[in-house]
């Protein structure tokens, strides 16, 4: 199959988190997490957030994020989500599954970002004891249709959730993008800007599988291993879901490949900018670009072979990872301009 850019997780291994994984293949190790590559990938994290958090592993970014909500609610709380949010769309209902029945509280909101005002509306529409208690937010950074959050909106939005009781998740599945776009440091984008929990996506940034959960307030991460074992998280062979961070940590691959995915997205965009009848639906500002065209267009690009998804906001989708081609992306331009005419 030719290059496609459906999904950033149509991407292979990277040659950092593959190296690091063959090396963990060599002889035997103890299991469950006690071995010297989950310390050593745990440590990483510890070191590029400056801060000694507690980090977890599990295989996917559905049961990072629902774990992660499960250990901050109890089963009468809610979360308070945009109606964009992973979590709502796309978990299968997971988070409320996990959190034996903590409700997603869901702002109808234009973009995928919520706002103070959002959060503030959602948490004090109700005070009875009829509704469920809201306990949490959850943004999604970069957001499910690419943009960002600046730092400023990260802390503001934790100072309306400090005041009012709440506790601030991220899903970071790109959260490697997030950095390289904004320039900023992990820990400024997490827990100096009042984030409580991040799920950080190896996955899309150049893993097999795998997702690290970090507790920037470690009262909050009692009893999550626990957590993760019952939910059939806890991987017996840890050493090959924690070695590969170890290798794109400690190369600094995470930061570039999100930068290159960034690019990648960034060059279509450029490309396609001024083609008749094509029309970027969202702010290009990580990875993806979403194009609002006719229908016929999107048909004659399906005839073209190229796949994309087009449930998210009724546009199409492009989404580059680590091993985008740049001759690949600019064959998908040069074919979006062809079948718009
Ligand atoms: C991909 C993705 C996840 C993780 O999805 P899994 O398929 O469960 O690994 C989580 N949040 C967002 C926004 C995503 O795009």
């Amino acid at each position: 199959m030719s290059q496609q850019f459906a999904s950033d997780n149509y991407a292979g291994i990277c040659p950092e988190a593959w190296q690091a994984m063959q090396q963990a293949n060599e002889g035997s190790l103890t299991a469950y997490g006690e071995d010297e590559w989950t310390t050593r990938a745990a440590n990483a994290f510890r070191t590029l957030f400056e801060t000694d958090c507690e980090v977890f592993f599990a295989f996917n970014g559905t049961a990072a994020n629902s774990l992660a909500l499960a250990a901050l609610c109890q089963s009468y709380n809610s979360v308070i989500c945009s109606s964009f949010a992973h979590v709502e769309t796309d978990e299968c209902g997971a988070p409320e599954f996990f959190s034996n029945g903590s409700k997603l509280l869901v702002a109808r909101t234009e973009n995928a970002k919520l706002t103070p005002q959002d959060v503030r509306t959602l948490a004090t529409c109700r005070t009875d004891i009829h509704y469920p208690k809201p306990r949490a937010v959850t943004i999604t950074q970069p957001t499910e249709t690419g943009e960002l959050y600046t730092i400023e909106e990260i802390s503001a939005l934790s100072a309306t959730c400090r005041e009012l009781g709440l506790r601030l998740h991220m899903d970071g599945s790109r959260f490697a993008n997030a950095c390289a776009a904004l320039g900023c440091t992990p820990a400024d984008m997490t827990w100096k800007a009042g984030v409580d929990v991040l799920c950080f996506g190896g996955t899309k940034n150049g893993m097999a599988v795998g997702e690290a959960i970090l507790f920037f307030d470690h009262a909050l991460a009692e009893g999550f291993d626990y957590r993760c074992k019952q939910a059939g998280q806890l991987a017996s062979k840890m050493r090959f879901l924690s070695a590969p961070w170890v290798g794109l940590l400690e190369s600094g691959a995470w930061l570039r490949n999100g930068a290159y995915g960034n690019s990648c997205a960034l060059r279509l965009a450029h490309a396609v900018r001024d083609v008749p009848g094509l029309e970027l639906m969202f702010p290009v500002q990580s990875n993806a670009v979403f194009l609002r065209a006719p229908e016929k267009v999107f048909i004659a690009l399906q005839e073209r072979g190229w796949r994309f998804y087009t449930f998210i906001g009724g546009g199409a989708r492009f989404m580059f990872a680590w091993d985008a081609d740049p001759a690949r992306v600019d064959e998908l331009a040069a074919d979006l301009a062809a079948c718009s005419v």
